[in-house]
């Protein structure tokens, strides 16, 4: 199994170190090139989502990445990478991937005080660490999207097929569950 991280800015090394503890191996993408390698899922990490989405747009990285979603491919999403999956985005319009039927809000916490950790439960897993940067939460989400995890009251973790979305860090932490849930997730089990 290989799995594609987006490494254009934000935290993908620390995605990268996760899936190396987990036996996984794993490629960064920074350019088409890197992208047209064979691939079983994709991670999307947090960052800063407009960042991001100008080197998608100037790399030529939005459309096949899309393409490649839409026809299956397993997606993991996290803060940022929520906000690339989303159909929707409340208070921005940019052009995105869109594969996802959320709506989401993105600095839903608030831009500066808007970091803080939690323990919240995640379906079929059980109690996790979360930790939230400047993080986005789900406003709504379709009927055919599952919701994994919520706190106080806001969605924080959706699932749609094989397209995982979560507000929060998993790679900041040591717990490696939620990596696992993906990988999961890649193997159709
Ligand atoms: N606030 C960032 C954005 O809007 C997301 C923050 C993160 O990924 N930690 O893209």
């Amino acid at each position: 199994m290989r799995i594609a991280i987006l490494a254009l800015q934000g935290a993908f090394e620390e995605h990268q170190k996760m899936l190396d503890s987990l036996g996984v191996e794993s490629f960064l993408i920074r350019k088409l090139s890197d992208w047209q390698q064979p691939k079983d899922g994709l991670i999307l990490p947090g960052g800063e989502s407009t960042a991001m989405l100008r080197i998608m747009n100037d790399e030529g990285l939005l459309e096949p990445i899309q393409k490649e979603i839409n026809d299956g491919l397993a997606v993991f999403g996290t803060c940022a990478g929520m906000i690339l999956l989303a159909k929707e985005v409340e208070n921005d319009s940019r052009n995105r991937l869109a594969t996802m039927d959320i709506t989401v809000l993105r600095n839903a916490y608030g831009r500066q005080l808007g970091s803080f950790f939690v323990n919240e439960n995640f379906k079929g897993i059980g109690e996790v660490p979360m930790t939230f940067i400047r993080a986005p939460y789900i406003t709504k989400a379709k009927e055919n999207v599952e919701i994994l995890s919520s706190h106080d009251g806001h969605i924080v973790a959706a699932r749609q097929g094989k397209q995982l979305a979560i507000s929060f860090h998993p790679e900041l932490n040591e717990d490696r569950r939620i990596h696992e849930y993906f990988i999961k997730m890649v193997k159709g089990e």
